[in-house]
């Protein structure tokens, strides 16, 4: 990088070197000084490539960007402040009063709560549809009708939407087709490989890995919804700091790797919680015994994610004494992390249900869904048994 030019505030730049750094420098400056006017408007103009003012973009943020953009496939992609922070972006950045807009039933409950409170406050009205029964979807299309947003695998059922169907109808209808690829990752499944029209991930999760930062990442096949969601995360705030840029890169570094250890514990950990006495049923998309897994081999290829979702024998005590003696295992509304954490949907994500609700959609008291980390799977394995016999 040049040197910046010394200001009597500020009179050392960055030492000169002919070797450059093999890490991503950080760059928290706000502002970026041009030489003079003329300067400053080819910047505007696109012909001169350069910073302004770091809300308006800055160099952490374009490259983490690029490396997410590459991961999809796609490119102008944004980087916004944290996974809500993108669904935003595409439900308030591109639709306008009078829009409607269909909704996964299951989506995670943040954007549930802007498809249901927020949109229909800003005239855009709403409806959720089960994203595995295409009929039910095209039941909710209506006139106005200009945009679906579906998960590829919902939360916490793991029930796995069909995005064909979707990319089918939706095209013919004329509707853009928003996929959040949270929980899959481009590792598993590309949603613009199966006509997705815009790309949603938090990248708080897997990509970036740690649980130390907060980002969201959106891109569309359309480069002019690019601008159109670029320039309104801008207006809005919704830029992310430059150190959780950095962070997220750092991240990005290993995500591969993470997520075919994680994956593959998943599988694994998933087979050997079925064999258990105390357990119920178990939850992975690529079991025999999954209602979706003929759906989930042919999106995901034959990969699978890092969840896996089970139910214990037994009420809120089972599972009190099951999180108690689950040594080492957070206990954590999060997913995605280093280490595995465990979370409860009756106590947490689905506790404003009614009981009825969440029974219908089997979220019992002994339900928990497993975000599986890094750890040896012979001591998950381990872990998991002595916990379930302990609860059951
Ligand atoms: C966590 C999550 C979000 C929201 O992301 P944040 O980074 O927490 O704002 C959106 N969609 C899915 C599927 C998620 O798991």
């Amino acid at each position: 990088m040049k040197n910046s030019r010394p200001s009597i505030m500020r009179p050392h730049g960055i030492p000169d070197s002919v070797s450059t750094p093999v890490a991503t420098p950080l760059s928290p400056s706000v502002v970026y000084a041009s030489a003079h006017p003329d300067e400053l408007d080819a910047q505007y103009e696109g012909k001169l490539q350069g910073y302004t003012y770091s809300r308006e973009g800055h160099p952490n943020a374009d490259v983490v960007a690029k490396r997410l953009d590459a991961m999809e496939g796609a490119t102008g992609g944004v980087v916004v402040g944290s996974g809500m922070a993108a669904v935003s972006c595409v439900l308030m950045g591109l639709l306008q009063s009078g829009d409607h807009v269909i909704g996964a039933d299951q989506l995670y409950g943040r954007s549930l709560r802007l498809m249901k409170e927020d949109l229909p406050r800003l005239g855009i009205s709403t409806s959720l549809a089960n994203p595995s029964d295409i009929d039910a979807v095209r039941a909710a299309i209506r006139p106005e009708t200009k945009l679906v947003l579906v998960e590829v695998v919902s939360n916490p059922t793991l029930a796995v939407a069909d995005i064909t169907g979707l990319a089918q109808l939706c095209h013919e209808k004329g509707i853009l087709l928003a996929v959040d690829n949270t929980f899959t990752t481009p590792r598993a499944f590309k949603p613009f490989e199966h006509g997705a029209d815009i790309v949603i991930h938090s990248v708080t999760k897997l990509l970036a890995g740690h649980s130390d930062v907060m980002l969201g990442y959106v891109v569309a096949k359309d480069p002019a919804l690019n601008d159109r969601m670029r320039v309104f995360s801008v207006t809005t705030g919704m830029t992310p700091s430059p150190f959780d840029c950095w962070l997220a890169e750092r991240g990005l570094l290993s995500f591969d790797l993470r997520y075919d250890r994680a994956e593959a514990t998943a599988k694994d950990l998933a087979d050997h919680l079925a064999t258990l006495p105390g357990i119920k049923r178990v939850i992975y998309p690529t079991r025999e015994d999954h209602p979706d897994q003929a759906r989930a081999l042919a999106l995901l290829g034959g990969r699978g994610c890092n969840m896996v979702s089970f139910e214990l024998n037994g009420g809120r005590e089972a599972a009190n004494a099951f999180a108690r003696a689950a040594e080492g295992l957070n206990f954590a509304p999060t997913l995605g992390d280093v280490g595995t954490t465990l979370s409860h949907p009756a106590s947490s994500s689905h506790r404003a249900l009614s009981a009825d609700n969440r029974a219908a959609l089997g979220l019992h008291e002994g339900f928990f869904r497993v975000s599986v980390g890094l750890e040896e799977p012979e001591l998950l394995r381990r872990i998991f048994a002595d916990a379930v016999s302990a609860a059951t």
